[in-house]
């Protein structure tokens, strides 16, 4: 085997996979790096997102939320089921199989563009070169055109609440549970704390959730978070914010959590702990300190807009750069990248990234919140859609929730979108699509949409913004 390439990735999740898949597509001969292996010493493909991520988190997703329905909503529907029942194992064994049909799906791909897989820890030396340790511990060295690090991340570990992997537990120990724990504490209110939290909710756990801020969710549009916080509570999720965790001992198979409050300290026992409280770049041992390549002041390799190091010909992309840690936001940088290198003048468009939380109902936003614009001193106009007025929402009693749409107030341009309700994630995109082509809100409002859809609801968002809504009564203008 050639030790010499015309790029070489480090990592096989979402942004480097991808990137390595594109750079062989364009005719370049491609190696792709990747440390984790298997209990047999086989490379694991997928990264994150395959292995312990968005997928099994959504395979857990559907299938707790369907013995949800089998409990609490078929009968609305006028089907009668017998009791329903949970059998963990049986839903943990189908998520491994679906992530095994991913991964092997990954090296097929690999296989048919002709991406060299190499098993092994990289690292990235000066010269845009790079060695690689096998887990016997041998190196070897990689000559390379181009170097693209695709290294992730993992997640935030707190001292008072230490990970142990049996009662203490991130976000991957969270996807292997095989059993529902009776009261189960999460730290961090925030993507992984509820779409987890969700999970072990629905089978009948009962979830405290400890949130360091005083605010729900404030990344997202504040009428939103509002609407998520009550239909979250609703269902069950007890969400503390304003909450210091200070200690979390296990003892007699229980973790007792002390944590404070406005109010005082307190001290909550629970069967599992899961420590859901952000990500970190994965960015140390990466690199040779002559190689060129810096950090930022938060640990994430530093890169310029077109995802370039400070070294020459190396590249970053995904979760170790800075951004929105999601997974289409890494693989489209690599694609950017890719293309580059390849000579194409393509460009990342940071604007237009969707982002989802795929509780029940889903929340999803592309672009500015309400808050953001008032902060830049953006004059806008917002567009808001109930669901309860949607005759396709009602049908599937998905009532809940609502459809923002934000535009700049004298060039009507869409600024952004911002979702809790039924399909939020797809709808999202629709929006994501119309901000990318530039689009106004009348230029939505224009559009045709198919009856009865949900999708109906971004289109009545999109005439709300003009006061056009038909199906609803429309705010008298001032
Ligand atoms: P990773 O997926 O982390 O992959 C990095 C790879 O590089 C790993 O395989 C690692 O072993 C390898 N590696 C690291 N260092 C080296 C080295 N030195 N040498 C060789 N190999 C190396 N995002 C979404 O968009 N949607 C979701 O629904 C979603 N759900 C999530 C649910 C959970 C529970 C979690 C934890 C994350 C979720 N994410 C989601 C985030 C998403 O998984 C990440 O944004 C994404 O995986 C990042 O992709 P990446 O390729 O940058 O890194
Ligand atoms: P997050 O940033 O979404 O939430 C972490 C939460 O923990 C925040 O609300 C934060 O205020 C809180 N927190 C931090 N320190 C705390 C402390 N000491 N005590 C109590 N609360 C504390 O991070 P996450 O949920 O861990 O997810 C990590 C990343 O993974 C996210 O950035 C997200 O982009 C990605 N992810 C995405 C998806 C998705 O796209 N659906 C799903 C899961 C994860």
């Amino acid at each position: 085997m050639s030790d010499k390439y015309d790029v070489v990735v480090i990592g096989s999740g979402p942004a480097g996979y991808v990137a390595a898949i594109k750079a062989a597509q364009l005719g370049m001969n491609t190696a792709c790096v990747e440390q984790w292996i298997d209990a047999k010493g086989a490379p694991v493909l997928g990264g994150t997102c395959l292995n312990v991520g968005c997928i099994p988190s959504k395979a857990l997703l559907d299938s707790s939320y369907k013995f949800h329905e089998a409990r609490e909503d078929l009968g609305l529907h006028g089907i009668k089921v017998g009791e329903a029942s949970i059998d963990v194992p049986a839903m943990i064994a189908r998520k491994e199989k679906i992530v095994g049909q991913l991964t092997g799906g990954i090296a097929g791909l690999f296989k048919h563009n002709g991406v060299t897989v190499v098993s092994g820890k990289g690292r990235v030396l000066a010269g845009a070169r790079v060695e690689v340790t096998d887990a016997e511990g041998n190196t070897r060295e990689l000559e390379a055109g181009s170097v693209i690090i695709a290294a992730g991340s993992v997640p935030v570990e707190i001292p008072p609440a230490p990970v142990d992997g049996q009662y203490i537990i991130d976000s991957t120990g969270a996807l292997e549970l095989q059993e529902v724990p009776g009261r189960l504490g999460v730290i961090g209110a925030g993507v992984i704390g509820l779409e987890l939290g969700s999970v072990w909710g629905r089978l009948g756990a009962e979830v405290v959730m400890l949130e360091a801020l005083e605010d729900f969710l404030p990344m997202m549009d504040v009428q939103i978070a509002k609407e998520a916080a009550k239909i979250f509570k609703k269902q069950g999720l007890d969400i503390r914010l304003g909450t210091r965790v200070t200690g979390a001992q296990v003892a007699d198979g229980k973790v007792e959590v002390t944590f404070s409050t406005a109010d005082g300290e307190h001290t909550e026992t629970f069967d599992r702990l899961i420590v859901a409280v952000g990500r970190r770049p994965r960015s140390e041992e990466l690199f040779s300190g002559d190689s060129g390549i810096t950090l930022d002041e938060r640990g994430f390799i530093y890169v310029n807009d077109f995802c370039e190091t400070e070294a020459p010909n190396v590249y970053a992309v995904g979760d170790v750069v800075r951004g929105p840690m999601l997974a289409h936001k890494g693989s489209e940088e690599g694609i950017v990248v890719v293309e580059r290198i390849h000579g194409k003048q393509a460009q990342m468009n940071y604007d237009c990234i969707p982002s989802v939380i795929y509780t029940h109902p889903e929340v999803a936003a592309v672009g500015k919140t309400e808050q953001e614009l008032k902060a830049d001193g953006i004059e806008y106009k917002a567009g808001v859609f109930p669901f309860v007025a949607s005759g396709r929402a009602l049908a599937s009693n998905e009532t809940e929730g609502m459809v923002k749409i934000v535009a700049d107030a004298e060039t009507d341009r869409i600024l952004g979108c911002h979702i809790i309700g039924p399909s939020a994630a797809d709808l999202v995109q629709q929006v994501v699509i119309a901000m990318e082509f530039g689009s106004s809100a009348e230029d939505l409002a224009l559009t045709v949409f198919g009856h009865p859809t949900l999708s109906e609801a971004v289109h009545e968002a999109a005439l709300a913004v003009d006061g056009q809504a038909i199906h609803i009564a429309n705010r008298k203008k001032r």
